[in-house]
């Protein structure tokens, strides 16, 4: 019997296909394993925040907030319920001090558990805790 030009062609890509390395992932029987450029979690580098609000500005769906402390000091906020991860901070942030990250966002039962927060006491708070 004559095999169609699509069975020539299907038979040799099927084995192919078998031979192949797996391409699934056996999450969550397995590790995740996610690609460097995988973009699921924004993380602030508060040594680096200078607390100027650009990130706040672009942030379109008004998940940031930040608010400068005393001597310097800053606070991040930064809602993952409403993060997009758009990466429009990361962009807009002249420090790098916001980035997105090859990670998720851990599962949670309670909304203000989806709410991380950094800080940086001013100057002058570091210094009275390093006298202590
Ligand atoms: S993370 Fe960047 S853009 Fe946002 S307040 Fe800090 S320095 Fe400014
Ligand atoms: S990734 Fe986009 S949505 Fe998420 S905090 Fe940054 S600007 Fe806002």
């Amino acid at each position: 019997m004559k095999r169609s030009a699509s069975q020539s062609h299907l038979v040799p890509h099927l084995l192919r296909r078998l031979l192949r390395r797996r391409e699934t992932i056996a999450y969550p029987y397995g590790p995740m394993e996610l690609q460097e450029t995988y973009q699921g979690r924004v993380v602030v580098d508060i040594d680096a925040c200078i607390g100027c609000g650009q990130c706040v500005r672009v942030c379109p769906a008004g998940g940031l907030e930040v608010e400068r402390l005393p001597d310097r000091g800053v606070r991040v906020r930064l809602d993952h319920t409403r993060c997009a991860n758009c990466g429009l901070c990361e962009v807009s942030c002249r420090r790098d001090a916001i980035r997105l990250v090859a990670a998720f966002v851990d599962p949670a039962t309670n909304k203000d558990e989806l709410v991380d927060e950094w800080v940086r006491q001013g100057d002058h708070d570091r210094k009275q805790r390093e006298k202590a």
